[in-house]
């Protein structure tokens, strides 16, 4: 084992403390006067833990660019008519008979949690019966 015997005591205290100030290991062999070879098997000999790339020395090729997946976008907000310029939704009461030129929704401002504004709400939840009567 003739490269072990360049590893003196002085040289292995020396080669911890050049490994611990982040040196590369051609450096730290320039510094003791062996090969870069030796440093790195002496210092995996030694379980040195890894260090971070050395600042000094950054790598020759770019490492290959991870390209981050978009997050998933969220499903779009469910369609809710729009008061024309204003807020909330809008009554979706019908007029008229779908398809034809005159129809249209109510298009008031729908009572809280409602499809439908105040109005139309006491229609559709309290006489109900009164829709079948205009499509009749
Ligand atoms: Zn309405």
């Amino acid at each position: 084992m003739a490269t072990d015997s360049i590893w003196t005591e002085a040289r292995i205290a020396e080669l911890g403390r050049l490994w611990q100030e982040g040196l590369s290991t051609a450096e730290i062999g320039r510094r003791l006067g062996i090969s870069k070879n030796a440093v790195v098997g002496k210092a995996h000999r030694l379980n040195l833990p890894s260090r971070p790339s050395p600042i000094r020395n950054p790598p020759l090729r770019m490492a290959p660019r991870i390209v981050q997946e978009p997050e998933a976008m969220p499903p779009p907000p469910p369609k809710v008519v729009q008061i024309a310029g204003g807020k909330g939704p809008a009554c979706q009461w019908p007029h008229g008979h779908p398809g034809t030129a005159g129809f249209h929704f109510c298009g008031k401002p729908a009572a809280p949690g409602k499809p439908y504004c105040a109005e139309h709400v006491a229609m559709a939840y309290v006489n109900s019966k009164s829709r079948d009567d205009a499509a009749a």
